[in-house]
């Protein structure tokens, strides 16, 4: 079993080990009177016993490998996911394209998932859109989309508990995640924006933070977030200014994951990343390309 919870009326959270950082994830559980909903199913799941036990629902956030490690124990259960995302629930190739790395690259991936995240196919996957919700009995979710980490990435909201499960929006001091096929460094931009109007009292992330009682503290984190991608951009700016670069010897410099970490799929991340940034900046006037090498405009 696992040993911290966090109660509020009819929703617990259940911390995956060291705050759900990543491969764990925090579990969340909300029992109404006439269903029990779990919100995604990270690795702690297979820890739960009892707490997950029974579950009729399975509301995905978003679809990702970490945050799906718990399906295979709930066979019965119905699992929805956002519309944007529901393909990469429901076969292999969805969730292929959903990453978009190199096919050597998913290979290995594919086997590593299935290794340590317990991932299998769910094509009975059904799609939920924006602003759908469920009636829990005396409880209700209300998911709003907010893109960027993936495309169907949406919040979940439990009223009248005015609990917010934020998912991935995770405001670690990583940075928003924004490295695979169908994530959008713009789209993230307006979620980090429009996540502040979500009528929540209380927030609960999938990773490393945990659950933040307080507006001043989760508008602090939201903001120092948010200033990564800024950090990100400028840190790009001012390495073309010195170096002009190809997108190839810029991957190289890694301005997303530490030099030395290398997971097979970090190199797609930092090259899709990477360019995203590139295409803001060429947006902005702030960096012009001639013959595939980028050069920065003072
Ligand atoms: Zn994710």
């Amino acid at each position: 079993m696992s040993a911290a919870t966090f109660e509020k009326g009819a929703l617990s959270v259940h911390f995956g080990e060291k705050s759900g950082k990543y491969p764990d994830g925090n579990q969340v559980v909300v029992r109404g009177r006439d269903s029990k909903v779990a919100f995604d199913t990270p690795l702690v799941a297979n820890r739960l016993g009892e707490a997950l036990a029974g579950t009729d629902l399975v509301i995905l956030g978003h679809m990702h490998e970490d945050h799906a490690a718990g399906l295979h124990l709930l066979p019965q259960a119905r699992v929805v996911a956002h519309s944007a995302d529901v393909e990469a629930v429901r076969s292999w190739d969805g969730l292929a394209r959903h990453y978009g790395y190199a096919p050597e690259v998913l290979n290995d991936f594919r086997a590593r998932i299935e290794r340590e995240f317990h991932w299998t196919a769910r094509p009975d996957a059904a799609s939920y859109d924006d602003r759908a919700s469920w009636d829990l009995g005396g409880t209700r979710v209300t998911a709003f989309h907010m893109p960027g980490h993936t495309s169907g990435h949406c919040v979940l909201l439990v009223e009248p508990e005015g609990v917010a499960f934020i998912g991935d929006i995770d405001l670690s001091s990583f940075g928003p995640y924004y490295g695979d096929a169908t994530s959008s460094l713009e789209q993230f931009r307006h979620t980090l924006r429009a996540v502040r109007e979500v009528p929540a009292k209380i927030w609960v992330t999938s990773h490393h933070k945990g659950v933040i009682t307080d507006r001043a503290t989760f508008l602090a984190l939201l903001e120092a977030y948010a200033e990564k991608l800024d950090r990100r951009e400028q840190a790009i700016a001012a390495y073309l200014g010195a170096h002009p670069s190809s997108l190839d010897e810029l991957v190289a410099q890694r301005f997303l994951y530490p030099r030395g970490y290398e997971l097979d799929f970090v190199d797609a991340a930092e090259r899709r990343t990477t360019s995203q940034h590139l295409a803001a900046l060429l947006a902005a006037g702030r960096v012009r390309e001639d013959g595939g090498r980028y050069y920065a405009l003072s």
